[in-house]
């Protein structure tokens, strides 16, 4: 080998060795150019885009609901780098939540009379959670831009120099929702990556895994009625996704249900408190 193509080689390996990284709970080999603290950067930058185009809620039953799961999941997602913040909009039509890199949480009050309690709600999150814990943001503005021009653009936007649907992309990208314009569902390998990772927190966090199956069900018999919720254009939801859920409860209940409990389905966490009796 000539020592030119050395050298060319050896920095194709460099850069592999620095952007191939494994995903946490799965051990997927993933590719992304974005480093994690770049991510969250992009992340919290398109929140705050979020949050002034929304009407916010930021008191009463449902907000202390979200806030209550929500804090219930960040406490076992083990993501000591991420600065969690929680926002409840106020949109009944829009059944929808999503979870940016770094821990920043909307929930649409349109999805919560399908998740119904916080079991319900806590899947919801836990599946979001899942994609911002697996770098799913990072990976996704990796794949939509290109490998050459991931970082360049990440840095255009974190200098809010995007506009239009390079801006929509990478919104879109980061996991912002239909809502930005550009309609990109996560993959496959993705949402299935986010569903087991979302089932492990949920458990973790003392919520029966059951549930997840039981909220697609009902996501599922939505969409055939009509309507179907925004968070189905970016998670398809069918049997086999059910049954691939169906499938890991036994599992995950054993490995991550607390410790203290009786690793079986123990009626009392479903009110999301141990009763003292009383
Ligand atoms: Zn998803």
């Amino acid at each position: 080998m000539k020592t030119s193509h050395r050298v060319l080689a050896a920095a194709a390996i460099g850069l592999l060795f620095v952007s191939c990284q494994t995903a946490p709970y799965t051990g997927r080999k993933q590719f992304m150019l974005i480093s994690a603290a770049t991510e969250a950067q992009m992340g919290a930058q398109a929140y705050q885009e979020v949050k002034t185009k929304s009407t916010l809620v930021q008191s009463g039953p449902q907000y202390d609901q979200m806030i209550r799961v929500g804090k219930r999941i960040a406490a076992v997602a083990d993501e000591p780098d991420f600065e969690w913040e929680f926002s409840l909009i106020k949109d009944d039509k829009t059944a929808n939540a999503f979870c940016l890199p770094g821990g920043k949480i909307a929930v649409y009050t349109g999805i919560l009379p399908i998740t119904q309690s916080d079991e319900g709600l806590a899947v919801v999150l836990g599946h979001e959670i899942g994609h911002a814990v697996e770098h799913h943001g990072a990976e996704r503005v990796t794949q939509q831009t290109g490998a050459d021009l991931a970082l360049g653009v990440a840095d255009q936007f974190l200098t809010g120099g995007t506009s239009g649907t390079t801006h929509s992309l990478v919104m879109s990208a980061l996991g912002a929702g239909a809502q930005f314009g550009v309609l990109l569902p996560f993959s496959r390998t993705q949402e299935s990556e986010a569903d087991h990772v979302g089932l492990i927190l949920m458990t973790k966090a003392g919520y029966p895994p059951e549930e997840a199956a039981a909220f697609w069900k009902r996501m599922t018999a939505k969409a055939g009625a009509g309507a179907p919720p925004e968070f189905l254009s970016d998670h398809p939801s069918d049997e086999k996704r059910i049954a691939a859920i169906e499938g890991w409860i036994p599992e995950v209940k054993s490995q991550y249900s607390p410790i203290g409990t009786s690793r079986t389905d123990d009626p009392s966490l479903r009110r999301g408190k141990k009763s003292n009796g009383r």
